[in-house]
């Protein structure tokens, strides 16, 4: 049976951004529901060892989750897990409509959008079952783990030409395996790439299939060059996979404001430009995608909920709101 439910505010997506807005909302006493697909913890979950979150030297993915979760909750945010969300919409009365997969509706004024984004799969075999033990979608994040080893980077574009780069500050020797004769990336990453000695193209090449040893980790790549069908092995301890990443943006109805890669623009207050939807997080157009970003723009984010439920409580629905006045492209 379907229900209907009424909330101050939606957060769609518990991650560390939903769960942070969850403690925030909930904190400020606002009736706030955090829908999550899965479980809560978002990409916390398929990382193993966090190790540049502020306060904690070294916490294991799932725990920092637990913790989060915890937090919220104790401040009030209600979790439904395993609801997926369908479809988000602005109704003409400017509440907004979010629709489960199982028909269930909520009703609020207001909705923070932090569902995250996926990062593009190879889809061969080994990847799912060596990621993060070997195989990660994540410079920044597990770059550190790789001190002096051998790794590869898959990809062309200006992900895996920047990140190829960055990963040899601490990778003795890097890989980049493109499946074409040349990068799409731009001009001046290429130019980096080139002159760093500790990296090594092998072009015109896809990886068929990630091995690993007997502790579990990675430890070879299958090979296959796409000009002459020849395989080969590639001794690596590290794969990084930078072959495009997708915003979750895809349940929200109608046009709301985007980058060219699709993820959600918003002003310094994480509102979007569909008045009352917010976003934070990884879905949101920025330059760096953290758990400190993530947590970051969350507290804006629900803060500045709030601000806006209390306007339009006062009956000011159509002015500015926020003192840094409203969304800007
Ligand atoms: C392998 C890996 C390792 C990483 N390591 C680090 C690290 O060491 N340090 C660091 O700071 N950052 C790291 N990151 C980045 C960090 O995990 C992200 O920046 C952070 O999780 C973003 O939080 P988020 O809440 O915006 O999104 P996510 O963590 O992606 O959470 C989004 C949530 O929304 C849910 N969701 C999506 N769509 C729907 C829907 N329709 N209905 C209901 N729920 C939905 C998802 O299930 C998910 O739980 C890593 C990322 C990866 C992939």
């Amino acid at each position: 049976m379907t229900a209907t439910h009424n909330y101050d505010v939606v957060i769609i997506g518990a991650g560390p951004a939903g769960m942070c807005a969850g403690m925030y909302a909930g904190r400020s006493m606002l009736r706030t529901v955090v829908l999550e697909r899965g479980f809560p913890g978002g990409e916390l979950l398929n990382t193993e060892i966090i190790e540049d979150y502020p306060g904690f030297e070294h916490i294991l993915g799932h725990e920092l989750a637990q913790k989060f979760a915890d937090h919220a909750a104790k401040f009030g945010a209600e979790f439904r897990n395993g609801v997926v969300v369908e479809r988000v919409r602005k109704l003409p009365d400017g509440t907004f409509e979010t629709t489960t997969e199982s028909g269930d509706v909520y009703h609020s004024p207001a909705v923070i959008i932090t569902a995250g984004g996926t990062p593009v799969k190879l889809g061969i075999p080994g990847e799912l079952e060596y990621a993060g033990k070997g195989v990660s979608y994540c410079a920044i994040c597990d770059g550190a783990f790789f001190r002096r080893q051998t790794i590869a980077v898959i990809g062309g574009g200006d992900a895996a030409t920047e990140e190829a780069d960055f990963l040899t500050r601490y990778a003795d020797k890097v890989y980049l395996i493109h499946r074409r004769e040349e990068l799409r990336s731009s001009k001046i990453l290429q130019q980096r790439l080139f002159a760093n000695p500790k990296i090594e193209v092998i072009w015109n090449t896809v990886v068929e299939k990630v091995e690993g040893d007997a502790q579990g980790l990675v430890n070879l790549l299958k090979l296959r060059s796409v000009t002459t069908n020849e395989a080969s092995d590639l001794a690596v301890t590290g794969m990084f996979v930078f072959i495009g990443f997708r915003p979750n943006t895809g349940i929200i109805d109608g046009h709301v404001e985007h980058d060219d890669m699709g993820y959600l623009k918003t002003d310094e207050n994480m509102q979007t430009s569909l008045r009352g939807l917010f976003a934070a997080g990884d879905v949101r157009s920025q330059l760096t995608r953290q758990v400190t970003t993530a947590v970051g723009d969350a507290t804006t984010a629900a803060i500045a909920a709030e601000k806006y439920l209390k306007a339009i409580a006062d009956g000011e629905p159509n002015e500015p709101i926020l003192s840094s006045g409203g969304y800007t492209s």
